[in-house]
């Protein structure tokens, strides 16, 4: 990928989401200026696969590069995360309605006694002559607010359970159809991801997505590409931190000295720099992988374990060479630091990630 369209890309996201980002921090949600202009400049229908994701792994990188993991999250679920499941298992007629740039997506699978472990889903969906309706409550739903449409996880067989691949269905739903509550739910990091409940009573679903009761079997290939997507805006999002690490060290003075000349300094920055090395040259691996159509379980997972787990080393580093500055709320290394803790949870946390490295063998 050539510098240019690198630089080409910077400099859109300098444009459109910089000077808006703490304004959406606040807000917690991207404006709909916000999204049209993301749209507009072509930022939210970039490749999902073959080797045009290229460019899309520049984008996201670049994106994490920005530091508003808020944002990031919003943008990742609704240009990659949720149209992944209509891209896989969409009808041409439920695509054509639904991707989009301009419809907001959001992805409905947590629960609040179903996060990690999907098994324990209540929400049900009902059969209602050729359609299905459903009842019940999703949590964490990034972009819930703004979501013109969302992909629902819902269980569609009686005693079945999501874990032996049976008993659960994925549908589309229109987030104008009656019966859809949103709620908000602030969040300690990514602000403007705009979180919340989402609750369905008796909402009659626009389509299955696949198989009916064949939901995990279709979860599995859209969750190694989420935890893909996941893992390389948090690479981008280490090596903003580490910027942001880097110039402070070289400004501030301590018993007159810039921090940097400190040895121990130095030395622990190199340290996080050298695995963000690794990380970035793993997710580059990654990237050519998926271009060819060979993205696996496991290594989707050591890419968001390890990206994500070392944002959040080195968001701790930057908040505590910052000293009391760092502590400040409205700070970056404080907002780097909570931002960084999401990321080891969401899109499944860092001890499903270990889980499945372990199974993968
Ligand atoms: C900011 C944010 C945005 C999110 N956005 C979305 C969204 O858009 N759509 C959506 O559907 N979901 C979303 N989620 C939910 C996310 O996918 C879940 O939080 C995640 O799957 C973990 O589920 P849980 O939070 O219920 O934790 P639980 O499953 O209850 O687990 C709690 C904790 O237990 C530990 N743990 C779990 N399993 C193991 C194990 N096997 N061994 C040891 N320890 C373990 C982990 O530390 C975990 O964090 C979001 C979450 C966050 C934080």
């Amino acid at each position: 990928m050539s510098g240019d369209v690198r630089a080409e890309i910077r400099s859109v996201l300098d444009e459109i989401v910089l000077p808006h980002a703490d304004r959406w921090e606040r807000e917690r949600r991207i404006s709909p200026d916000g999204w049209r202009a993301l749209a507009e400049a072509g930022l939210l229908s970039l490749p999902h696969e073959g080797p045009g994701f290229a460019l899309s792994a520049v984008f996201l990188d670049e994106l994490g590069n920005t530091g508003y993991a808020g944002v990031r999250a919003s943008i990742g679920v609704h240009a990659y995360m949720a149209p992944a499941y209509l891209r896989m298992l969409g009808t041409e007629v439920q695509r054509a309605a639904w991707l989009r740039p301009d419809r907001v997506a959001a992805l409905a699978i947590t629960e609040e006694h179903a996060g990690t472990d999907l098994s324990a889903l209540s929400t049900v969906a009902g059969k209602d002559g050729d359609a299905y309706r459903l009842t019940g409550e999703k949590w964490y739903v990034t972009n819930g607010s703004a979501a013109d449409y969302l992909v629902v996880l819902a269980r569609t067989r009686a005693g079945g359970t999501a874990k032996v691949l049976s008993g659960a269905s994925l549908f589309v739903v229109d987030g104008r159809s009656p019966g859809i509550t949103r709620h908000r739910q602030p969040t300690l990091g990514w602000r403007a991801a705009d979180t919340c409940r989402v609750s369905f009573d008796g909402v009659v679903a626009d389509g299955v997505l696949g198989r009916p009761d064949r939901a995990l079997m279709h979860l599995m290939p859209a969750l190694d590409f989420e935890r893909l997507v996941a893992g390389l805006l948090a690479v981008g999002g280490v090596r903003h931190c580490l910027g942001v690490l880097r110039s402070f060290l070289r400004s501030h003075r301590v018993r007159g000295e810039a921090l940097s000349a400190n040895q121990a300094v130095r030395h622990r920055v190199a340290d996080l720099d050298a695995q963000y090395e690794l990380v970035r040259t793993f997710a580059d691996r990654l990237v050519e992988d998926h271009c060819a159509g060979r993205l696996d379980t496991k290594a989707a997972a050591v890419l968001k374990l390890t990206a994500t787990e070392l944002a959040v080393t080195a968001a701790q580093v930057c908040v505590q060479y910052h000293g009391a500055r760092g502590c400040l709320e409205d700070s970056v290394p404080a907002r780097l630091h909570r931002d960084a803790m999401a990321g080891t949870i969401a899109a499944g946390a860092s001890e499903l990630m270990r889980d499945l490295i372990f199974e993968s063998g």
